[in-house]
């Protein structure tokens, strides 16, 4: 293993057991890498914050094996309906609803394998430490903070407390993953800076209990309630079936004292339920931010999550995105480690992930653009015919921008790496960027599509865990080329012909390399050159004559 010689040291350090740092400490868990998380919290799921575990999550989840541990966590019954919906109050007239919002309904469609689910962060972080300590080799140990980190060619040596004792001790890894949040001590170890227009504005979260407010409201059962009043412009949404809420009261005016904010009083201003009985659990103020890390990696520290990207959490976006960095990290490192990633390989994280955060980060500003206290209009709560006609013209505004908030397949699967060094571009053209609609594209550098097999399964489920060479048409023999340059490489390649007729038109092809995350690296209809396109793919060069390749030793 380059530059860690003793095996009681970890191969990959990571700060921060976040959802970030979990999902990291998962994907290399699963390729036999061995890791230490370090958490300064005492526990997970102290963060309140994202309900959003949208379709592309869910099916790392699925991947992991853990997707149904999810669904049976959840204090949300899976099958509540994934509806939003807009209101003056909650016992107010309703403006406008969307249904599957989000993509949420339990439902197939080949779209994708795994619907998304409504489900608190604490309980997601719960599911993946249990899993994530599950797996040999993956420890993760709290009231443990970082305290410094210094690289040389062969390591990375870092200073750990034990927050218990104020003891420190040296912990040396070929890799460290600083997925250590918002403040992260990792970026500023490495020399990053955000970068950005910074804070947007003031918002505040409050978690509270209030078993009678599903009884009082007027809108049916949803998983948010949009309050768009000149009152407090607020986001409801239910965190379980028994009266355990969140509620956002969003942009705050400028100069607002946090401290002057009585909770009871807003939640009660906000939802138009003035006796309503409320109990408050725990308030958070936020600021949102539009932040982004100006570099992400040295040769062996990498950024992940939060600390390499802020945005306003408005389409549900931050913590998907940081697991994604998580999954791309995970596999680049694992085959780095075990000789079959090459020297451009975990150059490429940076390359790829830098332009779905840039793409993310605007979508997610330009939502927190148009939030409640935008639209409303004078006369929206007056009775009669100037009251209703408001009302019909607000919902008319907010079903015509809100859709690409709560309609975000376009984003979530649409996301591909078309421009990254890793992938054989085939000259198609580029699938058009939508925030909302997702066309399936085996295009290079696009997720994969999906398709249910006749069987019942999902064609992910037969994926292997290295590369994959999907065959479409004709004989599994026709691989035979991939097979033997992939032994050649010590490269782990699944040949699968699963024998279906749909899939050719929907791969455009008859042969398609999938990597390790699910995305197309090439396609084409035969295997000529297969060396040189699983070069490519894995960031290497051909292997010497006669022998295997040292592609992942030209990182030691
Ligand atoms: C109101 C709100 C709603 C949101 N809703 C959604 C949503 O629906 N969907 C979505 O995808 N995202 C949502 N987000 C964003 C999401 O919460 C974050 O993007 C996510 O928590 C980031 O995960 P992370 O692991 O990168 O960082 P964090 O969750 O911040 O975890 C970082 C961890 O590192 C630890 N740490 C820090 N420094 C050290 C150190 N030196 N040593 C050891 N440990 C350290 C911290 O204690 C922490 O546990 C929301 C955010 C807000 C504010």
């Amino acid at each position: 293993m380059p530059g860690v010689s003793n095996a009681a040291d970890p191969e990959v350090l990571i700060v921060g057991a976040g959802p970030v740092g979990l999902a990291a400490a998962i994907e290399l868990g699963h390729r036999g890498v061995r890791c230490l998380v370090v958490e300064r919290n005492d526990r997970v799921g102290y963060a309140p914050r994202a309900k959003t575990t949208n379709v592309r999550t869910r099916e790392h989840l699925r991947r992991w094996g853990i997707a149904d541990a999810l669904r049976r966590a959840s204090p949300i019954h899976p099958d509540r309906p994934s509806t939003i919906i807009f209101a003056t109050r909650m016992d107010g007239p309703e403006l406008a609803r969307f249904e599957d919002a989000l993509n949420g309904t339990r439902a197939r469609t080949n779209l994708y394998a795994e619907e998304a689910q409504w489900v608190p962060q604490y309980v997601l972080e719960e599911v993946l430490r249990a899993h994530a300590t599950s797996l040999p080799g993956v420890e993760v140990r709290f009231r443990e903070e970082l305290v410094s980190l210094g690289e040389s060619d062969e390591a990375v040596a870092c200073v750990i407390r034990d927050l218990a004792s104020g003891a420190t001790r040296h912990v040396r890894s070929a890799y460290v993953i600083g997925a250590d949040g918002s403040r992260s001590a990792v970026r500023g170890a490495i020399g990053a800076r955000m970068t950005g227009a910074g804070a947007l504005a003031a918002n505040i979260n409050v978690i509270f209990r209030a078993p009678g407010l599903a009884a009082r409201g007027r809108h049916g059962p949803g998983i948010m309630y949009w309050m768009v009043n000149a009152d407090v412009p607020s986001v409801l949404g239910p965190l379980d079936e028994a009266g355990l809420w969140s509620f956002i009261a969003t942009r705050l005016p400028d100069g607002h004292d946090p401290a002057a904010i009585d909770p009871v009083e807003l939640i009660r201003r906000g939802t138009g339920l003035p006796d309503l009985a409320v109990e408050i659990l725990r308030t958070d103020p936020w600021v949102a931010q539009e932040l982004i890390a100006d570099r992400y990696a040295t040769r062996r520290v990498f950024l992940a999550g939060d600390a390499a990207h802020l945005h306003p959490p408005f389409g549900g976006f931050g913590m998907n995105m940081g697991i994604g960095d998580g999954v791309d990290l995970g596999w680049k490192i694992a085959a780095t480690l075990r000789g079959w990633g090459g020297p451009a390989l975990l150059a490429s994280y940076e390359a790829e992930r830098r332009p779905v955060h840039q793409r993310t980060i605007a979508e997610s500003v330009v939502n927190y653009g148009l939030v409640g206290n935008h639209l409303v209009q004078p006369g929206l709560e007056e009775d009669g015919p100037l009251g209703e006609a408001t009302r019909r013209e607000v919902g008319a505004i907010i079903r015509m921008t809100k859709v690409r908030e709560f309609m975000t397949l376009g984003l979530v699967l649409g996301t591909h790496y078309g421009n990254s060094p890793l992938v054989v571009p085939d000259g198609s053209p580029a699938p058009a960027e939508s925030a909302t609609v997702y066309v399936p594209s085996a295009r290079p550098g696009c997720r994969a599509p999906h398709l249910w097999l006749a069987d019942g399964t999902s064609l992910f489920d037969h994926f292997g865990p290295g590369f994959t060479l999907l065959v479409t048409e004709g004989a599994a023999a026709a691989a035979g080329p991939f097979a033997a340059a992939a032994a050649a490489r010590d490269l782990p390649l699944t040949v699968l012909a699963p024998g279906d007729p749909r899939l050719r038109p929907r791969y455009e092809a008859a042969l398609c390399l999938i990597r390790p995350d699910g995305h197309v690296a090439w396609r084409g209809m035969s295997a000529e050159g297969a060396g040189a396109i699983l070069d490519r793919a894995r960031g290497g060069t051909p292997p010497a004559a006669g022998g295997k390749l040292p592609a992942g030793k030209a990182t030691t």
